[in-house]
């Protein structure tokens, strides 16, 4: 199986994935997890680029292209072996980011992004998408590092990255065809363990 799990920065995607990891071990799965973008040389090559505070100037269709480079490249060198060897693979974050953040907040379109990754990816949605969904003050509130490019754009932004999210899982669960992938929105105001 190919999950994803996804939201807004400092909704606590990571906690929960290593939970789901640790979880799933236990019942005898044999598990990876990556990160998106990153995890392949070349991804964390283009992960630097994307977070470095330099390039400040980055324009949306830009950072779409580069994500789906990163997503492309990781699908290529590990995702479809590890699902073909019946690996069950846990990924931090995935399409559905790119619909959310550069789609909604950076008003590129969501169907834009859909449409680019239809002619880039080997594989859109996983076999399910669990959007860990959380009001954006609260979720800034819980970042205590130093904030990279894309965290910097601000509150207005993050909002709608929030927005976004709320609407691709409202479109996914509207449509049918190859966008009708499972999609689930889950309370992330909450303790992991009860997010979990
Ligand atoms: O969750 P993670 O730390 O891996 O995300 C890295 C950064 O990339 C975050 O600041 C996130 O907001 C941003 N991001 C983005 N657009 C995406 C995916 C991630 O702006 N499509």
């Amino acid at each position: 199986k190919f999950i994803v799990l996804d939201g807004p920065d400092g909704c606590g995607k990571s906690t929960q994935a290593a939970l789901l990891r640790e979880k799933l071990i236990s019942t005898g799965l044999e598990v990876v997890s990556y990160r998106d973008p990153g995890t392949t040389r070349i991804g964390e090559a283009i992960r630097e680029i994307l977070l470095a505070t330099e390039y400040a100037g980055m324009g949306d269709n830009v950072e779409v292209l580069l994500y789906m480079a990163a997503r492309a490249q990781l699908w290529r060198e590990k995702i479809s072996s590890d699902l073909e060897n019946g690996k069950c693979v846990i990924m931090d974050r995935w399409l559905s980011s790119t619909c959310a953040y550069q789609g909604k907040a950076g008003g590129f379109g969501i169907d834009k992004v859909i449409n680019i990754a239809r002619d880039s990816l080997e594989r859109l949605w996983p076999d399910i998408t669990i959007i860990l969904d959380i009001d954006s003050s609260l979720a800034a509130k819980r970042i205590r590092r130093e904030l990279d490019r894309m965290e910097l754009k601000g509150c207005g932004y993050h909002k709608m990255v929030r927005q976004g999210y709320l609407e691709l899982a409202d479109k996914m669960e509207n449509e049918t065809g190859d966008v009708s992938a499972l999609f689930k929105l889950i309370n992330a105001d909450d303790t992991p363990e009860s997010i979990h």
